[in-house]
């Protein structure tokens, strides 16, 4: 999956302007076409877990509704774990058509950004290309 460096770039700032907490984000795209990224606010404002707030998912769900456009991915941080879907992550993955982007910050100088699609319980790791 091509994920623009810029774009990136945007998720790893909001995720270090997060910490110590876990942040999150939507990817909306068009297609196999990420647009842009927009940064959530975390309503679970935890270290270990993340919930995108109900009125930030709402608002971009409506604005993505009947455009063409969609959820392409969900992004959220892991401060202190590997870049890999936690089993909470995996349960409350209700996006299969998303890609699942986990950025780890056990290194902030060097953060891991890995891509996953989870389907049914499954964890299925895609390539990010710049
Ligand atoms: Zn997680």
């Amino acid at each position: 999956m091509r994920l623009p460096r810029p774009m990136r770039d945007a998720m790893l700032a909001h995720a270090v302007a997060g910490l110590p907490l876990e942040a999150c984000g939507i990817v909306v795209g068009r297609g196999e076409e990420p647009l842009r990224f927009v940064a959530t606010a975390n309503a679970a404002a935890s270290p270990t877990r993340y919930e995108i707030a109900p009125r930030d998912l709402l608002r971009i769900t409506l604005e993505v509704e009947g455009s063409g456009e969609a959820i392409w991915a969900i992004f959220h941080s892991h401060p202190t774990s590997a870049a890999y879907p936690s089993a909470t992550d995996i349960r409350l993955a209700f996006y299969p058509e998303a890609i699942y982007l986990i950025a780890s910050l056990v290194d902030p100088a060097r953060p891991d950004l890995r891509g996953f699609r989870i389907i049914e319980g499954q964890v299925i790791e895609v390539a990010l290309e710049a």
